[in-house]
């Protein structure tokens, strides 16, 4: 329905009448043709000059307060804000424009819309003899250009006012189309009190988008504005239907509607109701608003009924947790193909004013608890340093003045990575962080766009996996999207960017590491599964974490499958600690309670493993390729080339005495009468940790006491602190330093030196402790055989 002039008429040389012209003017060489084209010709060229002038003299003023709008990924309207004055005056997008609206608007104000440069001489000319001989002012020769020149700048109706208007309609035909030009007019028109615009009654009257309103409906928004106060929409509404249907009829008698459409809206009863505006996801919705405030329509990537869902359940589940005095939470759910953020909530209860209901706390920097670790972990992988089999040791440590506690303050000894991560273990996950290096982990949360970590970057140490940082819900679902995509990190948004903005897509671990920690975080029997989802709940098919932060301030818990990463936090907006707030029992229930709602059947959600996942066999008791003595293997994943390869050494052959009672070494082995036996060859912390807890092992028998050679392979070995190695601490409060040792199986008791100055006697299984000065620092420890070992270390001021 796009009409210009220009189209309409044919060009000239091309067509009869042009010849015709062309043929007059050859045959007309008289000078009164000329003298009379020549005055027509200056006139014009003067008039156009005199537009041009005035044109930059006084320029058009277009720009229109709107009143903002947030809208979901269908279109629908999720909020509103007023426009800066006040106004409901929202802005309707050409494509909302139907052509039964733009019909009715045009036949009913101005036919000849398309046709004329913005006024309509015919009809101002028969306006002004009207009002010479009857005396009346009639406002019949406005056309739809000339009544948006008035409501962009209302004047008094004057005849100089009227002749200013008449200008403005020009201008703005010489600057827009005369879609935009209706456009404009749909925006302004009023419709009593503060609401502007088509789209404004459309939604607050109808509750409905200007596109989807019935004829009846167009018929009744197209009549009101030329009488605002008698025709009102929430005033008299018997009047107003019979003035409707005066226009249906009317539009029938015309023929712009067919009879079916007509009959039909006029059977149709006039329903209007002030209806509130929708008040969906306002969080994200000021946050926009705050961001981007000049934008009429702010697009968000929401889905709308996921939102509707995700909001229910958040507010039925805060309304349980409430007597815990747990008051808030948040959720994100992001779409792993398009990392778009299809529901987002900020808080339970935006109107919840005694609990901070309007703070964003999906976007609050909080610590993330234990949610970092699955990260540490892939690195480790990515780095050959582990596999999922591989043992490591949660027992007692020291990281460089450092030493983490586990949630539940035990120690389980030798776990496996896969345990380890289940479990949320800590002196794991510091081990494996210190092996891989704090730099490398911080690099990687700044290339998934971690910003407060990026601020603090110096200041970060080990204890970042614990929590000991800042970080976002925002954050977490986007690094945890990157799980779920084989690795590959890409911002996640909840904004539909008008500049095309580029995402930008970044590998932040492999895909063989990727998919070993989601079959890791995919296991169903854990710790962390909530009470109840054992047996009788449907436990959703998902990859998940919890994360719990010091002081029971925030309990997380984010879940991943194919299609969707949803994040969970639950807290108080006020930072305050409760017993009852872990990420299992407070925040996984929620997490569950939404996949299982928005995703219940998780049909093709499935993780997938990539191609060429590789397995080999490894020894259980290490995790490392089997040696010799090596008995239990367990299938493992791998990365060739990469991975570990070293041989598990986890047994060791000592020949011993034959009633068992004591060890031979190569200098003391008869030649006969002994037999060889093997003994676990544990690492020295995990000996001690053994010693200490009491824990059973078979140890080596003594050593032969008749032996003549002293040897050194059998010293003491310091196993904290460890030697060489730089301890940073706050030299106003010194912390006490663990002294450990594992010593061979004859040896009752130890003595430690301190720069070469007798300390202490010990058992060699006591916890020693000592307060270092700053500087090097000799630490020796020697057995009651003599035997001897020195390390050093620096400490440091902090
Ligand atoms: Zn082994
Ligand atoms: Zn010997």
């Amino acid at each position: 329905m796009k009409f210009s002039l220009k189209k309409q008429l044919p060009s000239i040389p091309q067509s009869p009448l042009g010849n015709a012209i062309i043929t007059f003017i050859r045959n007309n060489h008289d000078k009164h043709w000329f003298r009379w084209t020549k005055r027509i010709s200056l006139t014009l060229v003067a008039s156009i000059l005199l537009f041009l002038i005035l044109n930059s003299i006084f320029p058009l003023h277009t720009k229109v307060e709107y009143a903002q709008l947030i809208t979901a990924k269908d279109g629908s309207v999720l909020y509103a804000f007023l426009s800066h004055d006040d106004k409901w005056r929202m802005k309707t997008e050409l494509n909302e424009i139907t052509p039964e609206l733009r019909k009715a608007i045009i036949h009913k104000e101005d036919r000849l819309f398309y046709y004329h440069p913005g006024v309509n001489v015919m009809a101002i000319g028969r306006a002004v003899v009207n009002n010479i001989f009857t005396g009346r002012k009639t406002s019949g020769a406005s056309t739809i250009t000339m009544q948006v020149a008035r409501l962009l700048e209302p004047k008094q109706r004057t005849y100089g006012n009227k002749i200013i208007e008449i200008f403005r309609a020009l201008q703005l035909e010489w600057y827009y189309s005369k879609d935009e030009i209706l456009q404009l007019y749909l925006n302004l028109v009023p419709y009593g009190g503060n609401v502007e615009g088509v789209k404004s009654a459309a939604l607050l009257y109808f509750g409905q988008l200007p596109n989807r309103l019935s004829v009846a409906q167009i018929t009744t928004l197209a009549i009101v504005p030329n009488r605002p106060t008698s025709l009102s929409l929430n005033r008299n509404p018997v009047l107003l239907k019979q003035e409707r249907d005066k226009w249906l009829k009317r539009f029938q008698e015309d023929e712009i509607f067919s009879d079916t459409l007509i009959d039909d809206a006029i059977n149709e009863p006039l329903q209007l109701r002030r209806t509130p505006l929708p008040n969906i996801a306002p969080h994200l919705s000021y946050r926009l608003h705050t961001k981007y405030p000049e934008q009429a329509i702010l697009k968000t990537t929401l889905n709308r009924i996921t939102q509707d869902k995700v909001q229910q359940l958040a507010y039925n589940y805060h309304k349980r947790i409430r007597k815990y005095n747990i008051h808030n939470l948040a959720v994100i759910v992001a779409d792993n193909k398009t990392r778009e953020i299809i529901a987002y909530i900020g808080s339970p209860d935006f109107t919840d004013n005694d609990h901070a209901g309007q703070v964003d706390n999906a976007r609050a920097i909080r610590s993330p608890g234990s949610t970092l670790k699955p990260l540490v972990y892939a690195l480790g992988i990515e780095a050959g340093k582990i596999t999922p089999k591989t043992m490591l040791l949660d027992v007692p440590s020291q990281f460089g003045g450092y030493s983490p506690e586990n949630f539940d303050q035990k120690f389980n000894g030798a776990v496996t990575v896969e345990n380890a991560l289940v479990n949320s273990l800590n002196i794991p996950a510091v081990k494996v962080l210190e092996d891989i290096t704090v730099p490398v982990f911080v690099n990687k949360l700044k290339a998934a766009r971690f910003e407060q970590i990026s601020r603090d970057e110096r200041k970060l140490g080990l204890s970042v996996i614990l929590g000991g940082c800042g970080t976002t819900l925002e954050e977490l679902v986007g690094l945890y999207s990157s799980f779920a995509n084989e690795g590959l990190f890409t911002p996640i948004s909840s904004f539909q960017s008008s500049d095309g903005e580029k995402k930008t897509t970044v590998r932040l671990i492999s895909r063989q590491a990727a998919y070993m920690i989601n079959e890791i975080l995919m296991q169903a029997v854990r710790p962390d599964l909530p009470t109840g989802y054992q047996n009788s709940y449907h436990a959703p098919p998902i990859a998940w974490k919890t994360g719990t932060s010091y002081g029971r301030k925030d309990a997380w818990s984010i879940g991943y499958n194919r299609k969707y990463t949803v994040g969970v936090w639950v807290g108080n907006a006020n930072a305050e600690g409760v017993p009852e707030l872990t990420g299992a029992d407070i925040a996984t229930p929620l997490l569950f309670q939404l996949f299982n709602t928005i995703d219940y059947n998780a049909a093709g959600s499935r993780l997938l493993a990539p191609k060429n996942m590789p397995l080999r066999l490894v020894c259980t008791e290490t995790g490392l390729l089997p040696g010799d003595y090596c008995t239990h293997q367990v299938v493992d994943y791998y990365i060739p080339l990469i991975s570990n390869t070293q041989t598990c050494k986890h047994m060791k052959e000592v020949p011993v005495s034959a009633d068992e009672s004591f060890s031979y070494c190569t200098a003391c082995l008869p030649e006969s009468g002994y037999k060889k036996k093997l003994y676990e060859n544990l690492p020295p912390a995990l000996v001690s940790f053994y010693n200490t807890w009491s824990v059973a092992y078979r140890r080596i028998p003594p050593h032969n006491p008749s032996c003549t050679r002293v040897f050194q392979s059998g010293a003491p070995q310091i196993v904290t602190p460890a030697d060489g190695r730089e301890y940073m601490v706050d030299a106003t409060e010194p912390p006490e330093m663990l002294l450990t040792c594992h010593v061979d199986n004859d040896v009752k008791q130890v003595y430690w030196y301190i720069n070469d100055k007798f300390y202490k006697a010990a058992k060699a299984t006591d916890r020693v402790f000592f307060k270092p000065d700053l500087g090097e620092v000799k630490i020796s420890c020697s057995d009651d055989k003599g035997r001897n070992t020195n390390i050093s270390i620096v400490v440091k001021k902090m």
